[in-house]
């Protein structure tokens, strides 16, 4: 398995790559095959990996944050929705969703998320390779390969499974 401080520049590499293969994937794969394999390699690899030695998602992916956590959140940590929403969040490329606001992220503290089990959802199921309907994720996926080593050991085995040469 790659390194958490290899993989970003790893999939920098392999940028081009990963998009044609994410284009072979639309053009040829079934999706429920699909989702079945990336389950069984999420399975796979996640089952002895470590994630408190990796924490890469803490320190370079902004989570996003619905509405309906923003509250909750914000009283976990005490303070009110607005001023939680002032300090530690942004609005998205698309001015619609918000996320955090900063790289690593905010909450991330002696290697732990502030918000305990509050963790934002979006956070929690990174790098989202074992939900289903992956045929219309790989966008996101291809995005997270240069994030999560897990999800770049995903990718280079699905190129095995399909002979994607
Ligand atoms: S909210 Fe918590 S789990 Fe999510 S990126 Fe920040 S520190 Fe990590
Ligand atoms: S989910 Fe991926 S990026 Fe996040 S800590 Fe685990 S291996 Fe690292």
């Amino acid at each position: 398995m790659i390194s958490p401080q290899e993989v970003l520049n790893a999939a920098s590499k392999k940028k081009n790559e990963n998009y044609k293969f994410r284009r072979f994937l639309k053009n040829h794969a079934d999706e429920k095959e699909l989702d079945e394999l990336f389950l069984k390699l999420h399975n796979e690899l996640f089952n002895d990996y470590d994630c408190s030695k990796c924490r890469n998602c803490c320190k370079l992916f902004h989570a996003e944050i619905p509405l309906t956590e923003i509250e909750r959140d914000a009283q976990y940590l005490g303070m009110t929705t607005d001023n939680f929403i002032k300090k530690y969040l942004q609005k998205d490329e698309y001015g619609i969703e918000y996320i955090t606001k900063n790289k690593p992220c905010d909450f991330f503290v002696d290697n732990q998320c502030l918000l305990g089990e509050c963790k934002p959802k979006s956070c929690a199921n990174f790098p989202h390779t074992n939900q289903p309907e992956r045929l219309w994720s790989l966008l996101g996926f291809m995005e997270n390969v240069s994030i999560c080593p897990v999800a770049y050991e995903i990718c280079e085995r699905l190129k095995q499974e399909y002979n994607f040469k």
